[in-house]
């Protein structure tokens, strides 16, 4: 899906030219290629004018080409198209765990059923499997054989009340020691009788009280996925979703945008028809591979060190210039945590050299303290950040009981903060000294 994409994006980082003219000649493409793979006109138009407001305001970090940066903010833009930066929960939260199926016929939910069975065995959960579906000769034999597969228990009837078999499918197979059990329901009745469909979906959820409600949809059909997730949601809230048959379609962005809207979590994707085609869905491994790259996490990367160094640097600068606030010694902190402790990234940056050698402290800081220092300086007000000399045993009290820590603990912050001062005076002073760092 999207190889296009994946041939603008590098058109554009090797292309010349005007900037502005090339990020809108990429936008171009991307639109096309977004509305091709069957995203809403409206979703595509938001989201590439937020790329290009942001691509034409935002300064990269010094030593990010602004090329760079703009698949950067491409890369984030369409993260939260997809879904955000949340990983999707594939681990059940606790056992037994009670997934219901819901889907039309033909979306893939046995099959789906199937392949959930076999995720979860591999993953050492013991599984069983239910089949409800009376209505479609073949769905009872056609899940049996599935769970044989994957080894997981199984339990059906082909005739009765498919609520009723549900119900005692579950019980059964709980006895049977099932720590994740998967119901599969009939999909029944194509798209004339979706009333009784829905019906049926409601019967069995409340004789089942499932954990998980996951709704089956087949990508093919594109951006009619959300008026679908929104029709069952409101017969049955929709827990999950999962698309099906991404492997077989040049929608699958429709699908997947659409869901998205719904604000339900697509949580797994099937790319085949057989058991181990079924993939966690995550929308930033998912945009970093429409984006084509290994290569953009190697970009990230980059930008994301450039980024620390340049807070780092930013930093030092404020205590050169005498200039120190919480706010001087929060980027500090965060700088530090990232890279770790000032003396190993000394050689690497001119600034955390001027800021070690008049503060050997924080060089000694542990992971802990940095924490605690860093919950201490959020719970600060912006005068407080600002101005430290105000804060009295009266706000301390506050702030240690806002972050969660003691009033010593602030205390030996401040501390700190003023200890950091002072030397910064100190050394103002000593112009021969400041010369000699180069400064
Ligand atoms: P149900 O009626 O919803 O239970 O649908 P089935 O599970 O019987 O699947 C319908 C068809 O879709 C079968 O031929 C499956 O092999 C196929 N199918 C299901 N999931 C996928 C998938 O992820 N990729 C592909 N290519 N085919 C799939």
């Amino acid at each position: 899906m999207m190889e296009g994409v994946r041939r603008a994006v590098a058109k554009f980082l090797k292309g010349g030219g005007v900037y502005e003219k090339a990020v809108d000649a990429f936008l171009r493409d991307l639109q096309r290629e977004l509305i091709k793979a069957d995203v809403n006109v409206k979703l595509v138009l938001s989201v590439t004018r937020s790329i290009r407001e942001r691509a034409l305001k935002e300064e990269p970090p010094p030593g990010v080409t602004r090329r760079d940066w703009m698949i950067k903010i491409v890369y984030e833009e369409l993260v939260k198209l997809f879904g955000g930066e949340q990983e999707p929960q594939v681990e059940p939260p606790k056992t037994p765990w009670v997934i219901l199926l819901v889907g039309v016929q033909g979306s893939g939910k046995t099959t789906t059923a199937g392949k959930l069975a076999y995720y979860y065995v591999r993953r050492g959960y013991k599984v069983g499997l239910v089949s409800s579906d009376t209505h479609r000769p073949g769905a009872y034999e056609q899940l049996k054989r599935l769970a044989e597969e994957a080894g997981a228990m199984f339990y059906g009837e082909k005739e009765g009340d498919p609520a009723d078999i549900a119900r005692r499918g579950l019980e059964e197979l709980l006895q049977r020691g099932a720590e994740v059990v998967i119901v599969d329901t009939a999909g029944r009745h194509g798209h004339g009788e979706e009333a009784k469909l829905l019906e049926e979906m409601r019967a069995i959820a409340s004789k089942v009280r499932p954990d998980e409600v996951a709704l089956v949809i087949d990508a093919s059909i594109g951006q009619k996925a959300m008026s679908l997730a929104e029709r069952f949601h409101k017969s049955t809230p929709i827990g999950s979703i999962i698309i099906t048959k991404m492997d077989g379609t040049a929608r699958g962005g429709g699908a997947l945008t659409a869901a998205a809207v719904t604000g339900a979590r697509i949580k797994f994707i099937g790319t085949g028809e057989t058991l181990s085609e079924l993939e966690p869905f995550a929308p930033r491994r998912f945009v970093a591979r429409i984006l084509g790259m290994g290569d953009l996490e190697s970009l990230l990367e980059r930008i994301r060190s450039l980024e620390e160094a340049s807070e780092l640097d930013k930093a030092a600068e404020d205590v050169l210039k005498g200039r120190i606030t919480m706010r001087t010694i929060y980027r500090q902190l965060k700088a530090m945590r990232k890279l770790g402790p000032l003396g190993k990234v000394l050689q690497m940056l001119p600034g955390a050299s001027m800021l070690a050698s008049i503060d050997e402290g924080a060089l000694k800081l542990g992971e802990e303290k940095m924490r605690r220092w860093m919950a201490i300086i959020e719970s600060m007000t912006y005068e407080e950040l600002d101005r430290p000399d105000i804060i009295d045993k009266r706000r301390m009290r506050r702030i240690a009981i806002g972050s969660g820590t003691s009033v010593e603990d602030v205390r030996e912050l401040l501390t700190y903060y003023k200890n950091l001062k002072t030397m910064m005076k100190k050394l103002k002073r000593d112009k021969r000294l400041l010369r000699r760092l180069g400064m």
